[in-house]
């Protein structure tokens, strides 16, 4: 069986997560079918302690056949796909020595090149598509493809020497929840790798800062033929709060090293009025001068509209995983040094978002992320670079050995 044939194996069984059960994980039960594939593949492949919990969580390790000891490593990666698009009935199309040219991928949708532009360096390799009516699921199948394709590798070559290693599959990452249960120390590695990025010349090291606010406002309701000088409308003072933060600090308008301050959620009339924001930045003071300039506009309008008519909660949701991994910075040069000998540039994009390497290192397990070959995630448009598919699983034995090495 070669790669894409097992991912798209994987790719063909339904793990679709749900936000709507999040409170209980795995929070679809047909993330479990997957996950029974995993658990019986690795005890095929004779890998020790393997486990599927009660929450979805497969685990395993591969014991290290060196004469010295070194640290364990994980890899990382997750079963379940993203509620925004279909993943029921997936029929991916291989298409064999990509001409660079639009995709038909049924009679009515096609992938425009226009629309994607970087797809056009494609030219030449081969291409794993959906049909146009689910998402793909290369998020992150590609990733778990990968993993067991260098298990498998591992066992058709004795000879090749290495340390301990753990691997992990993990549920409802799609919905936030993928480290909830994650159990580090059952795992048992010293740092990890999640595979769930595009490119393989991707180290992904940095993630945002992030934080939430709610803004509450009262007014005092009166009718509005009596109301000179007495009625305070709550849904006017919460649409004035949104004018007073900075226009250009919105999602669109930054890219890159911005942070935001986005409002994702209003809801208000005259009596009482609510704003719900998301605060992102990839360094944690300027985060935190977000906040600031937040209260700034809470005490104008309450100093406008009378005190207590508006009141923020914070809540800080994760951290740049950069400021853990920085104390670690042979777990990133073990990656850049494996992309290089695949013969890449490394490319070096802060994640505008978080990932379960960001959650988990700050949990003690340091965890920056890599590439297995995916692109256009989260929809039908969603595609898989069989060539860099194949390299992930060399970039991952590229790690294994460097750390090998290391004495
Ligand atoms: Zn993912």
């Amino acid at each position: 069986m070669s790669a894409v044939e097992r991912l798209i194996r994987y790719c063909q069984i339904d793990t679709q997560s749900d936000p709507a059960n999040e409170d209980v994980t795995p929070s679809t039960e047909k993330q479990f079918n997957l996950a029974r594939v995993l658990e019986q593949e690795l005890n095929e492949l004779g890998l020790e302690d393997v486990c599927l919990d009660e929450h979805c969580y497969v685990y395993a390790k591969l014991p290290g056949n060196l004469d010295h000891e070194v640290k364990t490593v994980g890899f990382i990666a997750h079963m379940d796909t993203a509620p925004d698009f279909s993943g029921t009935n997936v029929k991916p199309r291989i298409i064999r020595n990509f001409d660079g040219n639009d995709i038909a991928l049924n009679d009515e949708v096609t992938l425009k090149m226009d629309s994607f532009p970087w797809m056009r360096d494609l030219k030449g390799k081969d291409l794993l598509v959906t049909d146009g009516n689910t998402l793909l699921g290369a998020d992150d199948k590609a990733g778990i493809t990968c993993i067991m394709e260098a298990l498998v590798w591992m066992k058709e070559h004795p000879e090749f020497r290495h340390g301990p290693i753990a691997v992990a599959f993990t549920p409802d990452e799609e919905i936030g929840n993928g480290p909830k249960y994650f159990d580090i120390e059952k795992f048992g590695a010293d740092f990890a790798y999640t595979m769930d990025g595009g490119t393989v010349a991707e180290l992904s090291d940095e993630t945002f800062n992030a934080a939430s606010a709610v803004v509450k406002f009262k007014g005092f309701s009166i009718h509005p033929g009596e109301a000179k000088d007495k009625m305070i409308n709550a849904a006017l003072a919460a649409s004035e709060f949104a004018s007073l933060l900075p226009k250009h600090m919105i999602p669109a308008h930054t890219e890159g090293r911005e942070g935001f301050i986005h409002l994702h959620n209003m809801k208000g009339d005259c009596e009482s009025a609510e704003l719900e924001y998301i605060i992102r930045d990839h360094d944690y003071a300027k985060l935190q001068a977000k906040k600031e300039l937040m209260r700034n506009a809470l005490d104008y309008i309450n100093a406008e509209y009378g005190e207590g008519t508006a009141e923020i909660t914070f809540r800080d949701s994760y951290r740049n995983m950069k400021e853990i991994l920085n104390q670690y910075p042979e777990v990133c040069a073990y990656g850049e040094k494996a992309i290089k000998e695949l013969g890449y540039e490394i490319v070096h994009e802060p994640v505008r978002g978080g990932t379960d390497g960001a959650q988990l290192s700050f949990r003690g397990l340091p965890c920056p992320n890599l590439g297995a070959g995916g692109g256009n995630f989260h929809g039908r448009y969603e595609y898989c670079v069989i060539n860099e598919l194949e390299e992930a699983r060399t970039l991952i034995l590229n790690i294994i050995r460097l750390i090998s090495e290391e004495v």
